[in-house]
């Protein structure tokens, strides 16, 4: 079989789709399915489908635009503020987006009466992570000049945390954005359909909060995918961490030394490597590199090392096991090597146990 290949194996998504979908289910929370890790693949989007998940949401317009074109019938939700630049095929092709910015949603509001429609929106508050969202501070001026607007909905509050910041999604910050959702619902007389509060990092606030208060949806994409939350990257009980296996070839395997010899000066990408000497090792060379994938988040399935990488090779010392020629290894791979392995064109993506 060809390599570099990712292999997903589809049923292993589908069980912890439907044990999240349930867990959060058990205290009154929705779960929407986050796609952009795997690029919109429509084949996924039908899994968690499959799997009694009703909304779709991605950072990308031309993700969602590809779901739609399969065939996929689902409710889509734009994750990323959409593009002033935008506002037509977000309308188009979104049902729903989380903005954060006035200008934009009058833009989209535009949109959505020149296409006799209405665009429902969620607006994101800042809560300290400090990526997107309103100030708090600015939010009731926001409401009152959004519920002016033709073609637009407001369908919700929510939060993002954890992402650039790392701040925690704890208690604390729950309950400031159920507060502020009570306060917007007293204050406009509304009733607000969705109170996203985040994302994978929330599983241990669910697990250990009494009182999940307002909150009544979240957006996950890793937990599903990779079978973990994502504050210390601990697996969920219960889930898959492996769905994804990325395999890769081996083309060459040698017993060389560990110290490179000669004048150093810098490698491909401009550094001056250190290296120790142990001796000669046995060293295999993968056919795949930079190019395909991001090497830190690789974890081999046996017991070796990961030495370094160029653009088109990984460097292993593969310690007490002899690999040869053609042989094909295993790995586990993390967010950011799965997001680079799924967007790469280079690496074939074969379903497995469908
Ligand atoms: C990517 C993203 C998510 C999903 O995050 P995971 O950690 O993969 O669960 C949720 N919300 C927003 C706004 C995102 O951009």
């Amino acid at each position: 079989m060809p390599t570099p290949r990712l292999e997903i194996d589809f049923g292993k998504i589908a069980h912890n789709a439907k044990t999240l979908k349930d867990l959060y289910g058990s205290k009154g929370i929705d779960v929407i399915g986050v796609t952009k890790v795997v690029c919109g693949d429509p084949a996924i989007a039908d899994v968690l489908l499959k799997s009694g998940i009703t909304i779709l949401a991605d950072s990308r317009i031309s993700n969602i635009k590809k779901m739609r074109d399969s065939g996929i019938d689902a409710q889509f939700l734009l994750l990323r503020t959409p593009f002033l630049s935008q506002a037509e095929v977000v309308v188009k092709y979104a049902d729903i987006s989380l903005n954060s910015e006035l200008t934009v949603i009058q833009k989209l509001s535009h949109s959505a009466v020149e296409h006799q429609t209405t665009h429902q929106i969620i607006l994101m508050v800042e809560l300290g992570d400090l990526r997107e969202g309103l100030m708090p501070k600015d939010l009731d001026n926001t409401i009152q000049q959004v519920l002016k607007l033709e073609g637009i909905e407001l369908v919700g509050l929510g939060t993002n945390l954890a992402c650039f910041g790392g701040v925690k999604p704890n208690e604390g910050k729950m309950e400031i954005l159920s507060s502020i959702v009570r306060n917007v619902e007293k204050k406009f007389g509304l009733i607000l359909e969705f109170v996203s509060g985040g994302n994978s990092a929330n599983y241990n606030w669910f697990m250990s909060t009494k009182n999940v208060g307002r909150i009544n949806n979240l957006r996950l994409g890793e937990s599903i995918y990779l079978g973990c939350e994502t504050l210390h990257r601990e697996p969920i009980p219960g889930l898959f961490t492996d769905a994804f296996t990325l395999v890769a070839e081996v083309i060459e395997s040698k017993i060389k030394p560990s110290l490179p010899y000669g004048e150093v000066g810098q490698d491909a990408f401009g550094n001056i490597p250190e290296f120790q000497d142990h001796g000669p090792i046995r060293r295999t060379i993968l056919g795949i590199g930079l190019q395909d994938i991001s090497i830190s988040g690789l974890t081999p399935r046996l017991d070796i090392d990961i030495l370094g990488a160029s653009s088109d090779h990984i460097i292993m010392d593969t310690k007490k096991i002899e690999l040869k020629v053609g042989d094909e290894l295993k790995f586990n791979l993390n967010y950011g090597a799965l997001l680079a392995a799924t967007t790469s064109p280079y690496v074939i993506k074969k379903q497995v146990n469908g």
